[in-house]
């Protein structure tokens, strides 16, 4: 059955309290990044030492391909070095090398970023305020003749309007490629939220839910799409015979073993986010604004945003948190429409004003409780 593994129960493994006496003193950041027991890492490295192979598509690249795509219900996954590449080549193995794409300004730099690097022009669309996802409804008027493709993001782990994104995109001969790094193991209508479009890129920086240190993947729809990337992800050569132009994009047996040793925790890990995040729901009702809940997703947990009344506010907050060694994050600021290496200003007013009031709080498997308790006391007390 296809995303048969998604969200299922761990096998009897508990999550080790690691830092049981963390003190007030120590520094509390945005995120903090899962460590399997290291002798279950070690002892995928063992293997690595044996064999003598250390990159170039080894046995445990190949292992963690084929777990990652069974759990996620997937055909074609290509492990790949971060999640930039990885939108990045999605661009090449489509055959969009020029033009304009439309996509989000509410991301992360490298969503914008890896459009202008491989020389097209990103164009707009506003986001809808309820979760922070492209308004479908003002794709339409951004497109011309030079529109090539669409790239939303699930940003936070939130799902665009997939069907309405791919209606449009069927419409004018679109291809649809979702950033998709923040949505692994967020399920959405029963499938794996990225499983959606041409091409859904994922990445396993050590920031994000799942990791492997450095690493992304592009998740394909096509066959041919698949094959052609897989080449270009390995400089375009087979052997003796130079196919196309290509990049290293290929990843290490090291960030494999990472990624294999991670992946039994994971549904612990989800599990301990989602306690995290119902409390902090529970304790900040009422003093900050939340993203609305989306009927057909099974969320990951993979974010916990809050938006407050304006920047000022904002502002007042992370002063009072800083003083109390808590960094929080403005996740994401400034809206990218606004970066000052684009060749035009186009205004996204929605976006514009969510980026400039708001933020990430800590949420991490190592977070405690009591820690995030006193984050939302700290928070209540300057909101006051
Ligand atoms: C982290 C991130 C990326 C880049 O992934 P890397 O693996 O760090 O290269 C791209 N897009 C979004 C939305 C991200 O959060």
């Amino acid at each position: 059955m296809l995303g048969q593994g998604l969200q299922s129960k761990p096998d009897s493994m508990v999550l080790s309290a690691k830092n049981e006496q963390t003190k007030h003193t120590e520094k509390i950041f945005v995120t903090k990044s899962f460590l399997p027991p290291l002798e279950e890492y070690n002892a995928y490295v063992a293997k690595i030492f044996e064999n003598g192979q250390l990159t170039n598509q080894g046995p445990l690249v190949g292992e963690l391909e084929k777990k990652l795509s069974a759990y996620l219900g997937v055909e074609h996954f290509q492990f790949v070095t971060n999640g930039t590449v990885a939108i990045q080549i999605a661009l090449k193995a489509l055959g969009i090398e020029d033009g304009e794409v439309i996509t989000t300004p509410f991301s992360y730099v490298a969503t914008t970023s890896s459009i202008l690097w491989e020389r097209c022009k990103p164009v707009f669309v506003d986001i809808e305020p309820d979760n922070f996802t492209i308004d479908v409804n003002k794709i339409e008027e951004k497109i011309t003749p030079k529109t090539r493709a669409i790239m939303p993001v699930h940003v936070f782990g939130y799902a665009c309007d997939v069907e309405g994104i791919q209606k449009i995109a069927d419409k004018y001969n679109l291809k649809v490629i979702y950033d998709a790094a923040h949505a692994f193991a967020s399920v959405y209508k029963g499938r794996s939220l990225v499983s959606y479009g041409d091409i859904s890129t994922c990445s396993f920086h050590a920031t994000k839910l799942y990791h492997t240190i450095e690493g992304g993947a592009c998740i394909i729809k096509d066959k041919a799409v698949s094959e052609k990337l897989n080449l270009i992800k390995r400089f375009g050569h087979n052997a003796d015979e130079h196919i196309r132009l290509g990049i290293n994009a290929k990843q290490s047996e090291f960030n494999a073993a990472m990624g294999l040793a991670n992946f039994p925790y994971l549904s612990q890990i989800i599990d301990k986010r989602k306690i995290l995040s119902n409390l902090y729901d529970k304790l900040l009702s009422g003093y900050v604004q939340r993203p609305k809940q989306q009927e057909n997703l099974l969320y990951n947990y993979a974010y916990y945003p809050v938006v407050f009344k304006d920047e000022n506010q904002l502002l007042k907050v992370f002063k009072t948190l800083n003083e109390h060694n808590i960094f929080p994050r403005r996740y994401f600021y400034p809206s990218l429409n606004k970066l000052p290496y684009l060749d035009d200003y186009e205004a996204c007013p929605i976006s514009e004003d969510i980026s400039s009031r708001i933020a990430c709080l800590p949420l991490y498997v190592d977070l405690k409780e009591s820690e995030a308790e006193r984050i939302c006391a700290l928070i209540i007390e300057s909101l006051k």
